[in-house]
C-alpha cells in the first residue's frame, strides 16, 4: 500500500468514535484492502462513474469509498485522491488521474486538464457535485462518459434528446452517491424528462453538440451549416468562451445569466448556448449585435488564453462589435495594445 494512502487511513480511523469504527469493521469490508471485485474501464469513462460502478459491484456505497479515502462527508472524489483511490479498486492510477478534471496551472494561473483539453475558465466545467447524463446510453452501455462533465454538452449526439440532470421521479438533482449507475437516490431508475425534446439533426444544438463530441474525440472535425467554420481556428476553452459571451444575455441589455458553476444546470447551459448558436448565424449576416453580447466575456478571452488565435478572434469581435474605443477601452486600457492580425473569418 503506497505510503501516503497508509497515512491518510490511519488518519480517518482516528477521526471515528472507537464504537462507530467497530461497527463499521463488523459490517463493511476492510479499506485496508482492495474491493475484491475488480472492474475494466469503459471506453471514454468519467472517474465518478468508474468509482461508482466498482463500489456498487462490490455492495458497497460511494460514501464508503469516500471514507476509506479520507475525504469528507458530501465532499467530491478528486484527483489527487487518485493513488488510494487507484489501490482500492485495482486499476492504474494515472488512468483514474486522467479520468478526472485534473487542476493545473497555466502561466501561474489556475486551470482545468479534462480529457486532454487545457480549460482555464472554471465555468466550462459542470460541478462534480451535479453530473448529468444521457438515460438512453447509460441503459446500452452502463457507464458515464467523461465528455458529459463538460457544461456545453446538453445534448447526446447519439440519441438526440437532452441530457438529464434531474430525477423526473422524485424531482431532486442528480448526485454520484446513488445506488447503481442508472437508479436515482429514490430506487428508480433515471429516465428522461417529461419535457423531453429530440433535437433534430438540423438544430444549431444538435450540430454543435456533436462538433464538440468530435473534438473531444480527437476526430476530424466535421463541417456543420449550424457552427461557424472560424470556430475550428480557436481552443475549445476559446469556443466554450464566444458561445457564452454571445448567448449569457436573455435579450438586449439584459443582465447575464449567472452561469457559474454553482448555478449551472442543463437547461441553463443549453439556453445560454441555443442563443449563442443563434447570435452567432446573425453575426455572419452583419446585424448589429452589440447589445447582446457579453463583452467581458469576450475581454477575458481577449486577455487570457493559451492559444494566439483565441486572442485574436476575441480581440477582432470586441473591435467588430463595440469599435474601437467606447466600451473596450472602458473594459482595458491594456486591450487596445493588443494589435489583432488581421482577420478574414467570413
Ligand atoms: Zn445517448
Ligand atoms: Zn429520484
Amino acid at each position: 500500500m503506497p505510503s501516503e494512502c497508509l497515512f491518510r487511513l490511519r488518519t480517518w480511523r482516528w477521526r471515528l468514535p472507537a464504537s462507530l469504527g467497530l461497527i463499521m469493521s463488523l459490517t463493511t469490508p476492510t479499506s485496508s484492502e482492495p474491493l475484491p471485485v475488480v472492474i475494466s474501464w469503459r471506453q471514454g469513462e468519467s472517474a465518478a462513474s468508474y468509482l461508482l460502478r466498482a463500489t456498487s459491484r462490490n455492495q458497497l456505497s460511494l460514501a464508503w469509498l469516500r471514507h476509506a479515502a479520507g475525504v469528507p462527508e458530501g465532499g467530491a472524489l478528486r484527483a489527487s485522491d487518485s493513488p488510494l483511490l487507484a489501490w482500492l479498486t485495482s486499476t492504474d492510477k494515472h488512468r483514474l488521474m486522467d479520468a478526472f478534471a485534473a487542476p493545473g496551472r497555466w502561466n501561474g494561473r489556475p486551470s482545468v486538464v479534462m480529457n486532454g483539453q487545457t480549460i482555464l475558465r472554471s465555468t466550462a466545467i459542470r460541478s462534480t457535485l451535479k453530473p448529468q447524463l444521457c438515460p438512453l446510453c447509460v441503459r446500452e452501455t452502463g457507464y458515464c462518459q467523461l465528455i458529459w462533465e463538460f457544461a456545453h454538452i446538453t445534448v447526446c449526439p447519439v440519441h438526440h434528446v437532452n441530457m438529464v440532470d434531474f430525477c423526473a421521479q422524485c424531482g431532486r438533482s442528480l448526485v454520484w452517491d446513488r445506488p447503481a449507475i442508472d437508479m436515482c437516490r429514490c430506487m428508480r431508475l433515471i429516465g428522461l424528462s417529461n419535457s423531453q425534446n429530440v433535437w433534430a439533426p438540423e438544430s444549431l444544438l444538435w450540430q454543435y453538440n456533436t462538433y464538440l463530441a468530435n473534438r473531444l474525440a480527437g476526430e476530424g472535425i466535421w463541417k456543420w451549416p449550424g457552427v461557424p467554420a472560424w470556430l475550428d481556428f480557436l481552443s475549445l476553452d476559446g469556443v466554450f468562451q464566444i458561445v457564452r459571451a454571445f448567448g449569457a444575455r436573455p435579450g438586449p441589455f439584459a443582465k447575464p445569466m449567472d452561469h457559474s458553476t454553482r448555478k449551472l444546470t442543463t437547461a441553463r447551459s443549453q439556453q445560454i448556448c441555443i442563443r449563442g448558436l443563434e447570435r452567432l448565424a446573425r453575426l455572419e449576416l452583419d446585424r448589429d449585435l452589440s447589445s447582446e453580447v457579453q463583452e467581458g466575456e469576450l475581454v477575458s478571452l481577449a486577455k487570457r488564453s493559451f492559444r494566439a488565435n483565441d486572442t485574436d478572434v476575441a480581440t477582432w469581435l470586441l473591435s467588430r462589435l463595440f469599435g474601437s474605443g467606447g466600451v473596450v477601452k472602458a473594459f482595458t486600457p491594456s486591450l487596445m495594445a493588443i494589435n489583432p492580425r488581421q482577420l478574414d473569418l467570413f
